[in-house]
């Protein structure tokens, strides 16, 4: 299965903007972004020139960065929002919001999307009743998503239920902290998703 191997701390860098991709550590003051806000590389703190291709170019980036998409996984999406009703960017980002391990995130049933993605694939999470390990799984509205039985048990799950229960949750999904496991309520409209995308550039470079 195809991955991101660069260095996590570095795509924020890349993108400027910071992605959340490590968990607790990405709101501590260990944060890459937080002491080095500048590109990596040689050149990174030189001025940068950018054409509008290049824009278009970032914006998508930034969007498969913070979700973990891979490129080819992303042009599918991109192709099926094309082909649906409605503003093609908005439905683009509401495919990436169903994922399965952005809905586990955004349950606080892990701590990064990453995290998501691996734990997922060790079988700890349970959709409906049956265990799912895909983390591009697309969840649906009423889909009911618990970390398994015999996971709940184990310190490391423990103590993320008490980092869980710290969390806020999105008025999209219902979560119940004590059982590990959430229900999406629906999907979110644009103006209730906090990600840094301009989503019509995304539009825009696939139009070329
Ligand atoms: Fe990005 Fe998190 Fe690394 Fe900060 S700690 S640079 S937000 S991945």
């Amino acid at each position: 299965m195809a991955r991101y191997k660069e260095a996590s701390c570095r795509l924020c860098r890349r993108e400027g903007v910071k992605l959340y991709l490590k968990g607790d550590r990405c709101y501590s003051e260990k944060c890459a972004y937080t002491r080095k806000a500048y590109p990596p590389g040689d050149h990174g703190q030189g001025r940068q020139k950018i054409t509008e291709y290049g824009m278009q170019l970032r914006e998508k980036q930034k969007a498969r960065r913070i979700y973990g998409v891979m490129e080819k996984q992303f042009k599918r999406y991109f192709k099926e929002a094309d082909r649906r009703k409605g503003v093609t960017g908005e439905i683009l980002l509401r495919i990436l919001e169903s994922r399965l391990d952005n809905m586990i995130y955004r349950m606080g049933l892990a701590r990064s999307r990453t995290d998501a993605r691996q734990l997922l694939r060790h079988g700890h999470y349970m959709v409906n009743g049956r265990k799912v390990d895909i983390p591009s799984y697309l969840t649906r509205t009423g889909d009911v998503i618990a970390v398994r039985e015999k996971s709940k048990n184990s310190s490391f799950f423990k103590e993320l239920a008490e980092w869980g229960a710290a969390q806020g949750t999105v008025s999209w999904l219902e979560v119940d902290r004590d059982n590990m496991s959430g229900k999406v309520l629906r999907l979110p409209s644009r103006d209730e998703l906090d990600i840094p995308i301009t989503e019509h550039l995304i539009v825009e470079l696939y139009s070329r």
